[in-house]
Parts: C-alpha cells; sequence; structure tokens
C-alpha cells in the first residue's frame, strides 16, 4: 500500500501519530520504521505501508534499528510515564522542579521514577531538565531582547549569577557572550 497525505506528513513531521497503527517499509533500504522514525526520510515513492509489523516482515524488510518497531516495550507502561514526565519538564520548565515534585505527581517513588526514566530516556529527569532548560536559554538569548535575569526566571533559576555558572558549564561560553556571538551571525 502507498502512504497517503496525512501518513506521508506524519513521516515528514516525526509524528507518533500512527506508531503502531501503521507500519513503513523503506524499499530503497529494505527497512521497516515506525512513521516516526528519525532516520533520513526516505522518497514517498520508496515508502511501501503495512498494518502490522509481521505483514512487512514477511515481506523482506527488516526492522530498523534505531525506532526498533519489533522491540515491545516502546509503548509500554513506563514508556508513557517518561513521556508524561517529558511534557511537564517541557511545559513547566520554569517552575522549581524536584524529583521529588515530580514523583508526588505521578503517584510513584522518586527512586521508582528516577530509575524508568532513565531507563527509557537515557538521562535523569534532572539532565533531562537542564538540557531543556538550556535549549531554550539558547533561544531566549539568541533571539529576544530580554536582560539576562529575566532569561534565567524564564527557563528556572532563581539567581542570575546561578544562571550564568550553570549555562557557562553548558555552552561554554557566558551568557552574554553566547548573546554577541549570535547576534554577530545575525547582522
Ligand atoms: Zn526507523
Amino acid at each position: 500500500m502507498e502512504p497517503s497525505d496525512e501518513l506521508y506528513e506524519t513521516m515528514v513531521k516525526r509524528s507518533a501519530r500512527f506508531d503502531g497503527r501503521y507500519y513503513v517499509g523503506i524499499v530503497s533500504t529494505g527497512i521497516v520504521c515506525f512513521p516516526s522514525c528519525r532516520s533520513r526520510l526516505p522518497k514517498r515513492e520508496n515508502v511501501c505501508v503495512y498494518s502490522s509489523l509481521e505483514e512487512a516482515v514477511q515481506a523482506g524488510f527488516r526492522p530498523c534499528k534505531r525506532c526498533r518497531p519489533d522491540h515491545p516495550d516502546r509503548h509500554s507502561p513506563d514508556a508513557e510515564i517518561a513521556h508524561g514526565v517529558m511534557g511537564i519538564l517541557h511545559t513547566r520548565l520554569e517552575e522549581p522542579l524536584t524529583l521529588t515534585l515530580l514523583a508526588a505527581e505521578l503517584n510513584m517513588s522518586p527512586y521508582h521514577l528516577q530509575r524508568i526514566f532513565k531507563r527509557v530516556t537515557g538521562l535523569s529527569p534532572a539532565r533531562q531538565l537542564l538540557m531543556i532548560r538550556m535549549d531554550k536559554a539558547r533561544r531566549l538569548l539568541a533571539e529576544s531582547d530580554q536582560e539576562i535575569g529575566e532569561v534565567a526566571r524564564e527557563v528556572g533559576f532563581r539567581s542570575s549569577s546561578h544562571f550564568s555558572v550553570t549555562f557557562k558549564k553548558e555552552a561554554g561560553v557566558s551568557p552574554q557572550a553566547y548573546r554577541i556571538q549570535k547576534g554577530d551571525l545575525r547582522e
């Protein structure tokens, strides 16, 4: 079956909307993927759609090593938990989030949450949160005129000096220097 416009669109956007419902065989590589696979987007004429992994495998496709459509854990309760935590980290990064607080919201022990999250994503919630905060800080520094203190608050730091030290450790340059670099590139 050929991909519908809608399905191909989710592949372009790496959306997980049809994951588990459709499997996409890539004729040029002989690999079968979830539609949201982050590998290089195949040309549309090279995509062959299946409604089960078994059909695709029977047709000669091998499961992708990257998106692991053959991995039964992907849509497991653990993955759901990690997904829920990621949602909180992304939408509430300006709040003083802690492992204890996240665990309380999800009704589980901090130890248990930490272990599950790390197993699914490869990072601890604290590390993941820091990366999300630094990404947003980079964006605000490069694209806005907000003062450093304001940027710090928006990404969850109460003190701008603590923010500056952390930013420098992560980005290699101070927030001020980073902004100047980006500003120069923009002119
Ligand atoms: Zn894949």
